[in-house]
């Protein structure tokens, strides 16, 4: 095997059948598997101007071209569909024990058209899949839904079965919910809940247990204990004190990018929430909705009063995904937190956009009702990045007198003000009140309520942005508008981009500045857009292979994706060979949207995040990224179209998307 299944199941449940497609090699040697096969399948299947939430819409749910080969931290699962959200290609990815099962059922992808009449799941093992009604468990909150789907479909004496769900976020249509596995863990972003809810599907349940392997083991092994033994050696004992975390906010002031190991130590050591007090202080972290700053709204010692690394008094356990050697996730217990009026008890621990979402960003010092907030999206199935910044819009328009009392229920919104956070909350995930509103984020939002709206309502392309200000980072406001799947922390920026180090490996990347002054830096837009567009490429790569994205950060070195995926599929393929199938992989993606119609230059982001106008005070005073012409030196060295964005034919015609896109069908299947 060369790492994937060569399989497609299409589940249609209108019709309630099921169908094998078996995929030609060809596809894969340009496009690998994972989320990229995703976005062919869509590509191919959901016709122009589909309404996402309508039955031509496909949903699909993939594992990576390295998932089960022995490498490791990585194993991620990637929802594919068209977004409600954005109207463009939808993706979203997420960790847990899931993504083995996709494979070992035998298939790549698990593709789900129409729509059911009545609530069903699909159950599948070596046998096959059976579509299998649902009525008992439609309404239940994801945690109940998954465990109940997993026990009634264990045998004794089997391996159990793995499961993922919506809740009910998912079940109303929000544009703002996921898919959840593993008791919470959730692939959030651009309404891919939504999607599954509007087919009537609850909940997927396998049970495969076929084997997968890569072309060469051994090569595969090597390198896997290479990363392992790297990243364990930075790993710190649990006894370190959260407070040596605070010596990290010293390398921003040194002007420095840290080597991507060091990740490691933070991530392994306290999680993504440990580093919350060092975004806010050194700029990172948005305050105010986008609005404020640490130095006007959100003090240094607030900070520390909210910080991530707090809740490590209530972690029982560090937490590991699957194939993960890394483990940045912990699971907490909150049975004693205020306002757990739900008798939660042991949880994940909040990543750190939920973590800074619901305290420094709507200006809320009560630890506890975040750690409540984090926990009751995860069981309603929806996504925390973008419930927090419909939160803030609420607040914001309340604040001005837009909204009022009466608006919310007799709720008072104002900043900081937890317990009428928490309710509003809860207003937006049942769509109750004026949280029906809201649900769908804050670009739905604007045009309900009207243009006077849409200065509090921030998003780019329709997607809440996520916790990290782009004002102070220009390569992070250009992943924000270049990328399909718009406003995605996850697709890249200049600190990340530093500690990949793909300039060692990939001969057209631009070496980052590691140490001094980053300001000339974004002002030479053509080296600018190749750093942004190298990260988008092995981005992609990363989506195709199931990698975690705190596995790459740590750098080429430490984590060696390409060589893993050379090894895995056995061609003999350099980094800037692999860049290629990157470059094939975001130029598909990009021709998705046009097909439904996107004009690329509607992911502008939201002046807030480009400083548009500036801040007047802070770390981010003064600061306006010019956009416009990153964008436009960004498209023109992707081939793309400079002025419009629109890859150009020259561009198509030569990563062969002319032959994958357009031939027909039965050209790429068989048997
Ligand atoms: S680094 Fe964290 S999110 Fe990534 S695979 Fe490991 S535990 Fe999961």
């Amino acid at each position: 095997m060369r790492g994937y299944c060569g399989k497609i199941l299409e589940v249609d449940l209108t019709n309630k059948t099921c169908r094998e497609y078996k995929i030609k090699d060809e596809v894969y040697e340009n496009l690998l598997s994972g989320a990229s096969l995703g976005a062919w399948w869509c590509s191919r299947r959901i016709p122009a101007g589909a309404d996402p939430l309508g039955p031509e819409n496909v949903l699909c749910i993939t594992s990576g071209t390295l998932t089960s080969t022995g490498s490791v931290i990585t194993g991620r699962w990637m929802a594919v569909t068209k977004s409600p959200a954005t109207g463009g290609i939808g993706e979203a990815n997420c960790g847990g024990t899931f993504a083995p099962y996709i494979k070992a059922c035998g298939y790549d992808l698990i593709a789900f058209v129409g729509k059911s009449e009545t609530p069903v799941y699909l159950y599948c093992d070596n046998n096959g899949p059976v579509i299998k009604d649902a009525s008992h468990i439609w309404g239940k909150d994801t945690a109940v839904a998954e465990q109940m789907l997993i026990d009634e479909n264990t045998v004794e004496g089997k391996k159990k079965p793995a499961a993922c769900v919506i809740g009910p976020g998912g079940e109303k249509l929000s544009w703002m919910a996921g898919i959840c596995n593993d008791n919470g863990r959730i692939a959030a972003r651009q309404g891919v809940g939504a999607v599954m809810g509007s087919k009537m599907l609850k909940g997927i349940v396998l049970a495969g247990t076929k084997s997968v392997s890569g072309y060469n083991p051994a090569e595969i092994k090597k390198y896997s204990k290479i990363s392992a033994s790297r990243i364990n050696a930075v790993m710190l004992p649990p006894e370190v004190p959260a407070g040596l975390l605070h010596l990290g906010k010293i390398l921003p002031e040194l002007q420095m990018s840290p080597d991507g190991i060091f990740t490691a130590v933070l991530m392994g050591t306290w999680g993504t929430g440990g580093a919350s007090s060092f975004a806010a202080q050194t700029g990172e972290a948005p305050i105010k909705n986008w609005g404020g700053s640490q130095k006007e709204d959100f003090s240094a010692w607030k900070c520390n009063k909210v910080d991530g690394s707090q809740m490590l008094r209530l972690q029982t356990n560090r937490y590991y995904c699957y194939s993960c050697v890394y483990g940045c996730g912990g699971e907490i217990d909150i049975s004693k937190i205020k306002h757990n009026d739900q008798g939660y008890k042991k949880v994940h621990k909040p990543e750190y956009e939920s973590q800074w979402d619901f305290t420094g960003f709507l200006l809320n010092t009560d630890n506890d009702a975040m750690l409540f907030i984090n926990e009751y999206c995860n069981r309603m199935g929806i996504d925390t990045i973008s419930t927090g910044g419909a939160v803030g819009m609420a607040i914001e328009a309340y604040e001005n007198g837009l909204l009022s009392k009466e608006d919310f229920g007799g709720l008072e919104m104002t900043w900081g003000n937890a317990d009428s956070i928490i309710k509003f909350v809860k207003m937006i995930a049942n769509r109750e009140g004026i949280g029906d509103t809201f649900a769908d984020g804050c670009k739905k939002a604007t045009e309900i309520l009207g243009p006077e709206f849409g200065k509090y309502g921030v998003q780019g392309g329709g997607t809440e942005p996520p916790m990290h200000d782009s004002r102070p980072d220009p390569q992070q406001a250009l992943h924000y508008a270049f990328d399909a799947t718009p406003s995605r922390h996850t697709s890249g920026g200049s600190l990340y981009y530093g500690c990949m180090h793909l300039w060692k490996k990939v001969s057209w990347a631009p070496p980052a500045v590691l140490i001094g002054s980053k300001e000339g830096e974004w002002k030479n837009y053509d080296e600018e857009s190749l750093k942004v567009l190298a990260n988008q490429y092995y981005k992609r790569l990363a989506d195709a292979a199931g990698g975690c994205y705190f596995g790459f950060i740590t750098g080429v070195a430490n984590y060696p994706l390409f060589e893993w995926l050379s090894a895995a599929t056995g061609w003999d393929r350099t980094p800037d060979d692999w860049m290629v199938v990157g470059h094939r992989i975001t130029t598909m993606r990009q021709l998705f949207n046009i097909k439904h119609g996107i004009d690329p230059w509607s992911f502008r982001p939201h002046g807030r995040m480009i400083g548009e106008p500036p801040l007047k005070v802070g770390k981010v005073a003064g600061k306006t990224v010019p956009i416009d012409p990153m964008l436009r030196a960004a498209w023109k060295n992707a081939g793309w179209n400079e002025e419009t964005g629109v890859p150009t034919q020259e561009t198509i015609e030569k990563l062969g998307l002319d032959r994958l896109l357009n031939a027909p069908l039965e050209e790429f299947v068989y048997g």
